[in-house]
């Protein structure tokens, strides 16, 4: 007793005060965001020490029956209704009978509840939904995506309030009501919380009645669904200047349903983003006036607005661009696998140059770690909880690395995937990807300043209860809470530089790895090795950088990645015991575990030498890497048999894949299955005739070399192949556009009014 009062005294009062100057204080909008969402697999990564039974434990990601069955049904039925260069370069739109479709189907209802009219799915039915749409239409994913996400839908579940939740959640199941979700304005983009658009609290007349409500004037852009929206979820900062709420005059963000056909609403105009025809546009209010009860959850969550943006983004954020993302790099690793193997250049495929291979294993491997990542952050969300951290790990990686994957795929297939047209299934993927890492936050802010700096005060055992005690407005209980968390970081911290020490020093040797991990617990025990040295590095930043860490972007952004990579890298494992250890997928578990721990070293590396505390540098060097780097990323024989896996009819290529629509008809996608297929049966054909010095099919069917039937596969091979290398072109008058292509005014309210 007497020595806890002396050390408090003496030790932590000191080190209080220092901390308190040291460390900025937590801004409103910070401290909300920091209350959002949950945390996870991603805090026992920060541990340095993850429990790997806790991540096995966790039960894969499954469908229903009845979600298994609105896949085989209705979205198949959907992918056959949709074709993307229809969509976007004849009709700039989804054709009226998807819209009829999608409402009729209740694709706009995945998340929303049975009891409202919802499809009630979880979290990985509507991942894998928006996984199979997006392989056949970015524009019908991105229209499905909006109100299963941030529409209001996920909001009012939330945080709605019964009536709100009767009233509106039936009318956005079935299509009624179409929502969008207005955040971003002009001047606010990544900095949302700093939009100008205004609610002042007064009387007003709504209907018949005069009733307490909000005047609003705002002016939103890049609004998805917004120029088709009959209901916005829309955020503003609002006012009581008269005192009506009681309370402050200043309320803060608050979000409201705002009916589109109130007077003084605009909207309608449409942008064009990177030419993907969903619907987005900007739109604006000139004094409309609201009910109080038009504020999602009513009048208790005026001004809570940030924290409900932050909560309802932790869940959509993990599900709908990672998803797009996952199902864009596996249709862009099967169909490079299938045209290297079709295609020859040099007399042979080009399948066989290892140039195209690396290309190809990269493709196999960012396919097989985003699903990794897609399910295990579905399983996490599948257990009720708002993955924050996660979210935005996912968002950014899955984004970031759909747009490698393309420019991969587009580099293999060269001409073929830059002329467009319909045949091309590729070229829409390739503009597509900007828009997934520009929205949801945009990647630099999201890489640099969340993943890290949310994750390091959200994720650490400590940091975030040290931060809250030191903002306690009495003194005695701030310093009283410090010192018990303080030393219990102390603790942590020195358990952590042995653990670092140990680990690194053996290389891994002896971290933990999982009963039953077999030939895999080296896999697993690198993990611990890199958690541990992860730890300890960010532990001893937070303490030499303090607050000023949040500036140093480049450095956040290094621990932010080491964070990503290790949370992807225990998704792979976990996702070869879920598949029930596949040995055929093994050297994609080797390609991402070899190529994600270079990378951690690599960031590590640099982090070392870009610490200000060359001190503190040089003692993280010495625990964590004696040895320097020595990771070099994937040898060239597994780069070879990862991309084998992708141009040969193998099983795992179909789990690498399985959910992409694959096309119909004379669709490009469906031409190419076939030719990969037919110029399977052709090889062996091809390899026998070569035996005896023939190499031209005709002149050897001639000679009697060939049955009938292998002439015929040879000539439906040579038709096939030819018409998956042939190319659109169009005539010119075809090309003149219909209309003039400059927007006629400017699209500000100014201009309009
Ligand atoms: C197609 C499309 C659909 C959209 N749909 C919606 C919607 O439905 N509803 C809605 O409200 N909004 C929507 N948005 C808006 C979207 O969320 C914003 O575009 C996004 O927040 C970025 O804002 P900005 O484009 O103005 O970029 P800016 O904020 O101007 O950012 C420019 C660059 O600076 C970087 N940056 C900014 N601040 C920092 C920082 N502190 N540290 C490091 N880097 C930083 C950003 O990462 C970005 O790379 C949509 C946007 C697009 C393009």
């Amino acid at each position: 007793m007497a020595f806890a009062s002396w050390r408090r005294d003496y030790l932590s009062r000191p080190i209080f005060r220092w901390a308190k100057t040291a460390l900025p204080g937590l801004s409103a909008t910070e401290r909300e965001a920091l209350s959002a969402g949950d945390v996870w697999w991603d805090a026992a990564l920060f541990t340095g020490h993850p429990d790997w039974r806790q991540l096995l434990a966790t039960p894969a990601a499954r469908l229903t029956a009845a979600e298994q069955a609105f896949i085989d049904g209705p979205v198949q039925q959907l992918c056959a209704m949709l074709d993307d260069w229809r969509i976007n370069w004849e009709l700039r739109d989804l054709p009226p009978e998807v819209w009829q479709f999608l409402k009729a189907e209740r694709f706009f209802g995945m998340i929303i509840p049975e009891r409202f009219g919802g499809l009630g799915f979880s979290a990985f039915a509507h991942s894998e939904v928006i996984r199979t749409v997006s392989t056949r239409s970015v524009a019908a994913a991105v229209t499905i995506m909006v109100p299963n996400s941030l529409g209001p839908g996920e909001l009012l579940l939330q945080f709605g309030t019964e009536a709100q939740q009767s009233h509106w959640l039936p009318r956005l199941a079935d299509g009624r009501a179409i929502p969008a979700f207005g955040l971003t304005s002009p001047e606010a983009g990544s900095d949302a919380a700093a939009m100008t658009d205004r609610g002042i609290v007064c009387r007003g007349r709504f209907g018949d009645a005069e009733v307490l409500g909000i005047r609003l004037n705002w002016h939103k852009r890049y609004i998805t669904l917004g120029p088709v929206a009959t209901v916005l979820g829309l955020a503003f900062k609002l006012s009581d200047p008269d005192g009506l709420l009681g309370g402050p005059a200043e309320r803060g963000i608050t979000v409201a349903l705002v009916p589109t056909d109130l007077p003084g609403v605009s909207i309608g105009r449409r942008h064009l983003a990177a030419y993907q025809m969903f619907q987005n546009g900007p739109n604006w209010g000139r004094d409309v006036f609201i009910p109080l009860d038009h504020v999602i959850g009513g009048p208790e969550q005026v001004g809570r607005g940030w924290t409900m943006l932050m909560s309802a983004l932790a869940a959509g954020r993990g599900i709908s661009l990672p998803s797009l993302s996952a199902a864009g790099a596996a249709l862009a690793a099967r169909s490079s696998g299938s045209y290297a193997r079709i295609r020859q250049q040099f007399g042979i495929p080009i399948a066989r140059f290892e140039g195209v291979q690396e290309s190809l294993a990269r493709l196999a491997g960012t396919a097989y770690l985003l699903d990794a990542g897609r399910w295990l952050t579905c399983a996490g969300l599948d257990q009720g909880r708002k993955l924050a951290v996660i979210s935005a790990i996912m968002k950014s990686c899955a984004t970031y690395r759909l747009r490698a994957a393309v420019d991969d795929a587009m580099d293999i297939h060269a001409g073929k995937a830059v002329i467009d047209g319909p045949l091309n299934y590729l070229g829409n993927l390739h503009r597509a990807t900007p828009v997934g890492i520009t929205v949801e936050g945009a990647n630099i802010l999201t890489r640099n300043l969340i993943v890290f700096g949310q994750g390091a005060i959200r994720c650490h055992p400590y940091l975030l209860q040290e931060m809250l005690a030191l903002e306690e407005a009495d003194q005695a209980t701030g310093l009283a809470k410090f010192d018990r968390v303080f030393w219990r970081h102390v603790g942590h911290s020195l358990k952590t530089l042995g653990r670092a020490w140990g680990r690194s020093w053996t290389g891994g040797l002896f971290a933990p790895a999982p009963a039953g991990a077999g030939d895999l617990a080296s896999h697993y025990r690198q993990l611990g090795r890199y958690a541990a040295a992860f730890a300890l590095a960010a532990d001893l930043a937070l303490l030499t950088l303090g607050g000023a860490l949040k500036r140093r972007e480049m450095l956040s952004a290094r621990y932010g990645d080491v964070l990503a990579e290790l949370y992807l890298l225990s998704a792979v494992l976990k996702r070869y015991e879920d598949e029930g250890r596949q040995a055929a997928d093994r050297p994609l578990v080797d390609w991402c575990l070899a190529t994600g721990l270079a990378t951690i070293e690599a960031r590590l590396d640099e982090i070392y030498s870009n610490l200000p505390s060359r001190l503190t540098a040089g003692l993280l060097r010495l625990v964590t890497l004696p040895l320097g780097r020595r990771r070099r990323g994937p040898s060239d024989r597994l780069s070879r048999a990862c991309a084998d896996l992708l141009t040969s009819a193998s099983a795992s290529r179909e789990r690498l894949t399985s959910g992409v629509y694959l096309g119909q008809g004379e669709d490009g996608l469906a031409l190419l299955e076939r030719a990969f297929t037919l110029n399977l049966e052709r090889e062996p054909i091809v390899r026998r005739l070569r035996q005896v010095g023939e190499t031209d099919w005709r002149a050897a069917a001639e000679r009697g070399l060939l049955t009938a039937a292998e002439a015929a596969i040879m000539a439906a091979s040579a038709t096939a192949t030819e018409r998956v290398i042939a190319v659109d072109d169009f005539a010119p008058e075809a090309l003149r556009p219909a209309q003039p292509e400059r927007p006629a005014a400017a699209a500000t309210p100014e201009a309009a009014e």
